[in-house]
This record gives structure tokens, sequence and C-alpha cells, in this order.
């Protein structure tokens, strides 16, 4: 049977072994060494990673207490063999998981919630509670459980008898028998655990609360411990100072900042949409006033806009039809597309709107439809929407003179 260096020595990341069984399984070797510091996945805490022989170990799983390395090649010899944990990813298990165990222990000790899920992602790291807490509570929490780690308390890991359990008051008891693993943060925490920790709360780092949500009948807390608060603590940083030169004011006045630029955006926004409005207005005035061309009464009114979005194509030719006796053929040129909109006043029904626009359509290789009083369509041939709106204007100009 091999050792399990990692209960023996949990800062053991560099070792030498023997390969005493190997299994090929879909291209990949799953290897068995005599020895091993590589930790399988387990107690919510996720596989190692390094090196066996500079060939990188892809996972690490435990099967029937055998404790198998996954390769995608074999090692050129079979003894001795030089074998490399990842130390950073280890050692940011190590201090998320004990962060866990401390945040834990004092949920529990302070408000009686129990944790009732634990997973240590490689970017969040969250704990389920089986009851709510309030803000303050939380932040409560967050200060003792920092306090431990400031205290620099030791940890002890040792086994004991199932029997021998309930002496101990654990924290939780464990589902299985035999003899059990106790990780026990001096008079503050004692549990049952399979997973890898720092040997003293120091450790750990600093523990900091990212954010909670309500889970089930309690609460999901996100945390992060040790590396990854500096880490998180260096981007927020960084994006603060960014907003703070963006916006000339203080950090501490960015949230007030961006809530007052929020606020003119919005006024901004209305305005805009009222001096659109008027625009349009006039712009509808103009149009009438001087059509393209006149035939018995109706207005034709032929224009490719420029600075206008479609929206404001379409706001403009419903203004215009409202009217009696007006054609309406407009384009625009929006974001790299040739859009255009053919229309008329409700009464002069003997010009079918959408069967010219069928007709057209392949002039711009676009796609439309509509109704005989409105239709529209927009394509890629920018370069031919003049062209476009030329042809339509021909159609209508035939069906007009016929009438
Ligand atoms: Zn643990």
């Amino acid at each position: 049977m091999e050792k399990y260096l990692y209960y023996q020595d949990q800062y053991l990341w560099e070792f030498k072994a023997d390969i005493v069984k190997v299994v090929e399984k879909e291209g990949e070797y799953h290897l068995v060494l005599n020895q091993t510091a590589f930790y399988p996945e387990g107690g919510g805490q996720p596989a190692d990673r390094g090196f066996i022989q500079e060939i990188p170990v892809k996972d690490v799983y435990k099967l029937e207490e055998r404790v198998y390395h996954i390769l995608s090649e074999l090692p050129s010899r079979q003894k001795d063999l030089n074998c490399r944990i990842d130390w950073v990813r280890r050692f940011d298990h190590m201090q998320q998981h004990l962060g866990q165990h401390i945040l834990s222990a004092v949920f529990y000790d302070q408000y009686k919630a129990g944790t009732i899920g634990f997973h240590l992602g490689s970017d969040r790291v969250t704990i389920d509670l089986d009851r709510p807490l309030k803000p303050a509570e939380i932040i409560k929490a967050e200060n003792r459980a920092n306090e431990i780690v400031f205290a620099n308390h030791g940890v002890e890991f040792f086994y004991v008898e199932h029997a021998q359990l309930k002496r101990l008051a654990p924290r939780k008891m464990p589902e299985i028998t035999g003899p059990i693993r106790i990780v026990q943060i001096s008079e503050i925490d004692t549990i049952p655990c399979s997973g890898t920790h720092p040997s003293r709360t120091g450790e750990v780092g600093l523990i900091k609360v990212i954010s909670w949500s309500k889970y089930k009948q309690g609460l999901r807390v996100e945390f992060l411990c040790g590396k990854r608060v500096l880490d998180d603590f260096r981007g927020k940083n960084n994006c603060l100072n960014s907003l703070s030169a963006l916006l000339s004011v203080e950090v501490s006045e960015v949230a007030g900042e961006v809530q007052k630029v929020i606020e003119r955006n919005k006024s901004l926004a209305q305005q805009i949409k009222f001096c659109n409005g008027q625009l349009l207005t006039l712009q509808a005035e103009d149009l009438l006033n001087k059509p393209y061309s006149r035939h018995n009464g109706i207005k034709v009114i032929k224009k490719i806009l420029t600075g206008q979005d479609y929206q404001q194509l379409r706001l403009l030719t419903l203004k215009l039809t409202a009217n009696p006796g007006v054609v309406t053929l407009l384009g625009v040129l929006d974001d790299a597309t040739a859009r255009f909109i053919i229309s008329r006043s409700s009464e002069l029904t003997s010009l079918k709107m959408n069967e010219i626009a069928q007709e057209l359509l392949p002039v711009i290789a676009g796609r439309g439809g509509g109704t005989q009083q409105l239709a529209q369509g927009g394509g890629p041939g920018v370069e031919q929407l003049g062209k476009l709106i030329e042809l339509a204007y021909q159609r209508v100009l035939a069906i007009l003179l016929s009438i």
C-alpha cells in the first residue's frame, strides 16, 4: 500500500517515488506510486497538479484507497522518479480550506448557522449556511474570523476511532466509519476533514467575505483567503483608481459621482429625445414644402438621409405619410448597412409598396418586407442604395402616371 505523504507532511511539495501500477485508459496513463504527496480530490478540496519526471500530472484521484495520477505519457523509468507538486496552487487550496474551517466555526459559534456546503473553485470559494443572516452579523463574523487568523493559533491533525468522536464534540459528525481524521484549531474548532491545511491560522492571511445571496432556506457566502484577497484587492484598487482619475474625484467620492453621471445621462437622453422630435417635425415640414416631384397633387419625397438612424427614418416616414397625398422613398446608411423605407398615405391604394420592395431588394442584396402601405428592407449593398431609391421612384412614377 502506498504512503500518503500529504498527511505526513502537508508542506511536502517535492519527493521521489516508484511506479507500482499502471492502468492505460483512453490513451492516458493512470499511475499508482509507492508513496505520494499529490492530494487527490476530497473534502471539497480540488486535486493537486504538478509533474512526474517533468511530465505534467493532469489529474489525481483516489479509488479503493489508492491514489491515481493521470499522465498523457509514461515516464522513461519505473523507479526513483522525481515528483513535484504545483505548490502555488496547493498552498492556495490550503489557505482557502483552513479559512473555510475558521469562517464556518465562527458562523456556528456566533449564530448556530451550520455549514451544509463548501465549494473551492479556481476563482470562487463559497460555503452554504443552513439559516439566513443579517449583513451586520456577517461583518461581525468576518471580524471574528480575522481575529482568529491574527492570533496565529496552532492547528492539530490526528486520527480517532468513531467511538471516541462524541467526546470531542465536533461541529459536524462524519458519515464514514473507521479511523477518522480530525482537524482541530485550538479551542476554536474540531471537525473531521480529509483535506490539507496550514499548521497555523496565521498562514491563512486575510479572510474576506465578498458577497452573499439567499440559498435554499439559508445563505450562500462567497469569500476569499490569503493571496486571493491580495489579488482581489489589487484588481479593485486599480479599478477604483482608474474611476477616480476618469471622474477627477477622490476614491471615496466615486460612487456619488457615478450616480450624478447616471442622472445627467438620463436628463440628456430626455433632452435628445425632445430635440429629435422637434428636428423630425421641422424636417417633415421642409420635405412636404419641397417634395422631389408632384403628380396630380401627390407629393413624392425621395431622399437619402445622413447622420440619422433607422429609428428616425421610421418616425419621419410615419410623420410624412400621416398627411394625405404623400409617397415617401427614404434611405439611410446605418452601421454599414443600407436601409430603406418606402411608404404612402393610406388612400393611395394603387401603390403596393411591399411588391415594389420585393422587386428592388436584390439591388442591395437585402432582405425585407412589409404591407401595401409601408415596406422596409436592408442589406450590405451600401453603394447601391441611391440606385435602389431611384428605381423605386421610377416604379412609383410609372404607376402614378398610369392612374
Ligand atoms: Zn478541511
